[in-house]
């Protein structure tokens, strides 16, 4: 029944509380006068990778958007409800975010997407996800006979490599790279075998981070 859901939920707000507010000098009496994360976190909306919950951070460590399939768009003027832009936006010129971390993630249903048959009808998924489109056809010509599994997994790390290239188009954050030096990075999550991957742009490829 899914009040049970929520009831869990609410047992879940009341240890929240008693940690981060029925304590001495909590962690939101100092948050309650504003917030200054240092990282932009794009994530995907999977409910197993939140960057939250992955990081171990703290409230008010990580500035996070989540879409499906972690992308960024490019940089677009003009009509549209630009959501991810106006978040990035926020973060980069507002909150002047020293990283921006793309976590992308093993078994993303998002770029699974991207190699079913329906993927060019008209839903919202498929229209999103032909940012993504440019990964598919890299990973259809480098891997043409591998099997769906290795295609899918080849667009998880390659479509991480096409939003990084999105986020250079925006000014913002051209201004931000030549001004303070803002670190962009793309970290893949390997939930299987619970393994984090960072894309090396001089080698061009994701290379495993020992932690
Ligand atoms: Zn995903």
């Amino acid at each position: 029944m899914a009040r049970k859901d929520i009831i869990k939920l609410l047992a879940g707000f009341k240890r929240f509380k008693e940690k981060y507010f029925e304590t001495e000098n909590s962690v939101y009496q100092k948050l309650s006068v504003g917030q200054s994360p240092k990282t932009l976190i794009i994530g995907c909306c999977d409910s197993r990778v939140d960057p939250a919950i992955i990081s171990s951070a703290s409230p008010g460590d990580i500035f996070v958007v989540r879409n499906v399939a972690n992308l960024v768009p490019p940089y677009e003027i003009g009509g549209g409800f630009h959501g991810v832009s106006a978040a990035i936006e926020f973060a980069v010129t507002s909150l002047k975010v020293e990283n921006v971390l793309i976590l992308g993630h093993r078994q993303c249903g998002g770029i699974r997407s991207l190699f079913s048959e329906n993927r060019q009808d008209d839903s919202f998924i498929s229209q999103w996800m032909k940012i993504a489109k440019e990964a598919r056809v890299e990973v259809l010509n480098k891997f043409p006979d591998a099997d769906l599994e290795t295609q899918c997994k080849q667009c998880e790390l390659e479509s991480i490599k096409v939003s990084l290239k999105n986020l250079t188009t925006f000014p913002f954050i051209q201004k931000a790279q030549k001004e303070r030096d803002l670190n962009i990075l793309g970290i893949y999550f390997d939930l299987e075998e619970g393994k984090l991957w960072e894309f090396d742009e001089k080698d061009n490829e994701f290379k495993n981070i020992e932690v």
